[in-house]
């Protein structure tokens, strides 16, 4: 049905992870994956199209881990409670109402949502990291026990395991942090058994202390989940279906030519993210690294279009593999009459960006002066303001000057630190353009650029035009 690219997929999944130990794929179903009845359905169609995955990591059903923070954050208003009770209720109630025998796991589900419901009139007296890390996790218990029965009536011999038996982690609520040693142990005690028989559905996210107390790994944690539970049970691969096609030389939706990218290294991928491409990002990724587990992107609804392997060791190594942009870009400008043949004038910049612990993106330097941008540190996404007692410490040393609207233009790729002749190229390519600031040299897999937001978009299309689509 889905056609011959569907089935070249499935082949190259089964046999690329091969060297690995285990024989079998974890796969892991971010929350839109298993939103509702089709999207799950879909799950089951790739499970059954791989006879070679035999560990399932789900998310909660989308949108339920939002919900659920809500309630944990303590609702006083009752009405507010019970609405918001009700969309739980409703979402999974849907799904349920859509498998052939939904009274097999309804009253699982049923439990669970009443167990929300208690917790939830609990955090609107006292909340806790304890008791949210309770609540959070009711969304990925519910999920798996739906995907699993639905995988059974579609005649998979699943099942459903509590990955709390498994993934064991210290009692930092929120944020726990996993204990490797006794996951691997508990992994090879209790899961591997378990799936060279069935097909195991298990939640991601989540985890327990010693204590057996609920713990999670923190928002968006599923992906590290994942990667520790195929690290865990010495996957042959890792896939991770989400609601993009693998990654692509650049944001389709700035460059509409842009290419999905069948096979990328660890490297590469890292910095795509660091330079703000929306792709999985790699340090959640890191247990999949440490064991050389090659790792799958793709699309859950579209799984015919393939997708992309992120492994340790690739075959091309091409000198352009992507570009990647970055926004909200803050630059700031030191520059000191007395720099002249002076030295220490960097060190007291950088002891004083210490200080106030601010952390430097991009550098250069010239003479007199040096220009550098500001890391995001917080979530707010935008762009980061130097603190005023950290520019008036500096105003004592040297003149300061801010700009923003600034993008980052990343041009990511291999060797280029090492190769000739292709900055020609570039460069010509963005004659038109002016570069606020070129860095390069100090890795050999990026060129970057900072250019003003309003002619940012336009660079990185005429730059894919001419590296990327001939
Ligand atoms: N359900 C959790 C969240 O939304 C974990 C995840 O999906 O990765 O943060
Ligand atoms: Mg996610």
């Amino acid at each position: 049905m889905l056609g011959y690219l569907f089935v070249a997929n499935y082949f190259l999944l089964g046999s690329l992870g091969r060297n690995a130990v285990s024989a079998f794929n974890v796969a892991k179903f971010g929350g839109t994956s298993v939103a509702n009845f089709e999207a799950m359905s879909r799950c089951a169609a790739i499970i059954e199209n791989n006879p070679n995955t035999k560990l399932v990591v789900s998310s909660a059903c989308s949108g339920v881990t939002n919900l659920l923070v809500e309630l944990a954050n303590g609702v006083a208003d009752q009405a507010r409670r019970q609405e918001v009770l009700n969309q739980l209720a409703q979402i999974h109630n849907e799904i349920l109402d859509q498998l052939a025998d939904p009274l097999s796991v309804e009253k699982e589900v049923h439990i669970i949502l009443d167990s929300v419901a208690t917790a939830a009139e609990a955090a609107s007296y006292q909340t806790s990291t304890k008791l949210t890390d309770h609540l959070v996790a009711c969304g990925e218990l519910m999920s798996t026990h739906i995907l699993a029965q639905l995988m059974r009536e579609r005649d998979i011999d699943a099942v459903r395991f509590d990955i709390r038996d498994v993934l064991r982690t210290d009692s930092n609520f929120g944020k726990a942090e996993p204990q490797l040693d006794a996951i691997a142990q508990l992994a090879q005690d209790k899961l591997v058994p378990l799936c060279q028989q069935q097909v195991v559905v298990t939640q991601g996210f989540i985890g327990s202390d010693e204590e057996g107390n609920t713990t999670t790994l923190g928002r968006g944690g599923s992906d590290y989940s994942a990667a520790l539970i195929a690290e865990s049970v010495q996957a042959a691969g890792l896939e991770i279906w989400t609601d993009v096609p693998g990654i692509y030389t650049t944001d389709p939706r700035i460059a509409p030519k842009a290419s999905p990218i069948p096979e990328i290294s660890f490297s590469e991928a890292s910095e795509m993210a660091n330079f703000g491409a929306k792709i999985l990002h790699p340090s959640t990724l890191v247990p999949a690294l440490r064991h050389d587990i090659p790792v799958f992107v793709g699309s859950s609804k579209e799984p015919e279009k393939g997708g992309t392997w992120i492994r340790h060791q690739v075959e091309s190594s091409p000198l352009f593999r992507a570009l990647a942009l970055r926004c909200n870009q803050t630059m700031v400008t030191l520059r000191s009459a007395n720099m002249f043949h002076a030295y220490g004038f960097l060190a007291k910049v950088f002891e004083i960006l210490a200080k106030h612990k601010i952390s430097v993106d991009l550098i250069t330097t010239s003479e007199i002066s040096v220009s550098l941008t500001l890391d995001q540190t917080d979530t707010s996404g935008g762009a980061p303001e130097l603190p005023q007692a950290a520019r008036e410490e500096l105003e004592e040393l040297c003149t300061v000057e801010i700009e923003q609207n600034l993008c980052l233009v990343a041009l990511i790729g291999n060797n280029m630190s090492e190769s000739k002749g292709y900055a020609k190229q570039v460069f010509s390519t963005l004659e038109d353009f002016n570069l606020r600031m070129i860095c390069y040299g100090a890795s050999p897999h990026n060129l970057c650029f900072l250019l003003h937001e309003s002619v940012s978009k336009s660079a990185i299309q005429k730059l894919h035009r001419e590296l990327f689509e001939n």
